[in-house]
């Protein structure tokens, strides 16, 4: 292979905890390391996707606010293959459980509760609005791959990046998605 793969990844609605599977490559990554490089990623603290764009994208976690949509379209514009890594990418997962309750109750109970220290509501400029309702990834964009499980395993992240190496489709058997 000519040149390096380059990858970019983001936690949106997530936990890291698919980062964390990642990693749990182990000894793999030192064979992957040859042919990859990261871009905007947690592991790098780099902000933001490349403008020339990257290969992969991969994304864990669900769209829960405004800001989160809009890292979203940027991974979408720039990157030629975008995978929705795990249960809250594909279906919302646990942050989603909130869909059944009005934004302004969740905060009411958040900021304004009886336990609350000091009970105030967050004014910051800065923070990004609420959506209504937890999104999977796909109710917004087009996603190219899914690695599904919560996380996904080690292997199914291999899989999915020799695959690109290899300029096929990734083959994901049952035993590489995992809900446990
Ligand atoms: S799918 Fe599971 S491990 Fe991944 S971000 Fe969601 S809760 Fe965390």
């Amino acid at each position: 292979m000519s040149r390096k793969l380059r990858i970019a990844t983001c936690s949106l609605a997530g936990c890291f905890g698919c980062h964390m599977s990642f990693l749990d490559v182990d000894e793999a990554l030192a064979d992957l390391i040859e042919h990859i490089e990261f871009d905007r990623s947690p592991l790098t603290d780099i902000k933001q996707v490349s403008e020339q764009g990257v290969d992969i994208g991969l994304i864990e976690g669900g769209l829960c606010n405004r800001e989160n949509v809009e890292v979203l379209h940027q991974f979408r514009q720039r990157c030629k293959v975008l995978v929705a890594v795990g249960a809250c990418a594909m279906y919302g997962g646990v942050p989603a459980l909130r869909n059944g309750i009005p934004v302004s109750e969740l905060v009411a109970e958040a900021y304004l509760g009886t336990d609350v220290l000091n009970p105030q509501v967050p004014q910051d400029p800065e923070l990004p609005p609420l959506l209504k309702k937890v999104l999977p990834l796909h109710e917004v964009v087009p996603i190219d791959y899914t690695l599904a499980g919560c996380p996904p395993p080690a292997a199914a992240f291999r899989e999915l990046i020799m695959a690109m190496l290899e300029q096929r489709a990734p083959v994901l058997p049952e035993d590489l998605r995992r809900f446990d």
